[in-house]
């Protein structure tokens, strides 16, 4: 199904559940706004940006995600146990979920499409040094790689390694730094 057809069957979706009163639109538009503006990458990178800075902050993180980060009050759910897994020069760590697409919604928003394609999640398990560079990322064979599967009681998120050029940056330039790929485990910051 292409993503035009998934928007014109969306469409008529709401319109069904709009009539048959199932559903309020301004209820299913404030949805639509919360992942637009409020749920994404972005909250995962504050979180990544605050724990390159503050050492205590990075610990708390490492420690209990799920606790580190309740005072930030994210949206979107899907975090109720938060591990917060951190890459280091020997280890570097990749985050899957096998069985369907689990994933820190609140941290990351919605998954991107190669995220819950049945190829990733088999092959990240079996061949992760191969996936990775399929990506663009070359691991070293003597880093280990760590493949963390996601359920729907535990989500993961990767805190990568702050590349050196970002020493002195400022709190701007550091959150446009952090990707989404690079929280999930894809994708090295340089
Ligand atoms: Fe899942």
């Amino acid at each position: 199904m292409g993503d035009t057809d998934a928007a014109l069957r969306a469409e008529a979706l709401e319109r069904l559940l709009v009539e048959k009163g199932l559903i309020d639109p301004a209820h299913l538009d404030g949805i639509i706004e919360m992942f637009n503006t409020r749920v994404g990458p972005m909250n995962g990178a504050r979180v990544v940006a605050r724990a390159w800075r503050d050492p205590v902050f990075r610990q708390s993180l490492l420690h209990d995600g799920s606790s580190a980060i309740a005072s930030y009050g994210f949206e979107g759910g899907q975090v109720d146990k938060l591990v917060v897994v951190e890459n280091t020069p020997d280890v570097h760590n990749v985050v899957v979920c096998t069985l369907c697409s689990c994933y820190p919604w609140a941290l990351l928003g919605l998954p991107p499409k190669w995220y819950k394609d049945p190829a990733y999640r088999s092959r990240i398990v079996r061949e992760p040094r191969v996936v990775l560079r399929e990506f663009g990322l070359a691991i070293a064979p003597q880093r280990e790689i760590r493949v963390w599967d996601s359920s729907a009681e535990i989500r993961y998120m990767v805190l990568p390694m702050m590349p050196d050029r970002l020493r002195d940056a400022d709190d701007a330039t550091l959150l446009d730094a952090v990707s989404r790929d690079a929280m999930i485990g894809v994708q090295e910051l340089t």
